[in-house]
């Protein structure tokens, strides 16, 4: 199964997030992210055995253990790769410490199971675009909104269909110790 770890973001973001990909829409061209797949990739792993799917769930679960919930408050647009042809995403202006405290602890999760995933440099962000043409013209000025993220999931990613699935294996809720 092709695994990753993700944060669910709350109504509020994914509302906001909608926005500014609906005024992306006049001046981008590119593939859109449906607003009920947005999410943080915390960490990607890729194919996983089925048989050990349980495993790397109660390793997530446990790496959550004692992360309270946190705030956080989207920020401006980027992109990655060729500027033709970019992953066109919104990051976030506050909160950046516990979204790399929640990484680093999924992360090390992970490492502890013997789990592999991809290792690249954790940056906060909502993919909106794919294929995004970047080259020209300007970006509008993103829908900013504050939210609490309070859900870690463990999905299935399924991309043999018209656009990809995720389907949650297993979902952790944050809560402070004690
Ligand atoms: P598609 O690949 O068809 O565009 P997708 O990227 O949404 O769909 P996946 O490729 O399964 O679906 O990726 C699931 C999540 O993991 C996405 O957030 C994606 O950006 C992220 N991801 C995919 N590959 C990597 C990688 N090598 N390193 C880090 N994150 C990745
Ligand atoms: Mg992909």
């Amino acid at each position: 199964m092709r695994l990753f770890v993700a944060a669910q973001l709350p109504v509020e973001l994914v509302d906001a997030l909608a926005e500014t990909s609906a005024s992306l829409r006049s001046c981008v061209s590119g593939r859109f992210v449906g607003p009920d797949l947005f999410h943080v990739t915390l960490a990607f792993l890729g194919e996983v055995p089925a048989m050990q799917v349980t495993e790397v769930a109660s390793l997530v679960r446990i790496s959550c253990d004692g992360m309270p919930p946190f705030s956080t408050t989207l920020g401006a647009l980027g992109s990655f790769g060729r500027r033709s042809q970019a992953v066109l995403w919104q990051g976030f202006s506050a909160g950046q410490d516990e979204w790399a405290e929640l990484a680093r602890r999924v992360r090390a999760g992970l490492d502890e199971g013997g789990f592999a995933y991809d290792g690249k440099g954790f940056l906060p962000h909502v993919t909106l675009m794919r294929r995004a043409n970047v080259a020209h013209g300007t970006l509008p000025v993103p829908c900013v909104e504050r939210g609490v993220v309070d859900t870690v999931v463990l999905y299935a990613s399924d991309l043999s269909g018209p656009r990809p699935r995720y389907e949650p294996i297993e979902c952790v809720k944050l809560q402070q110790d004690g």
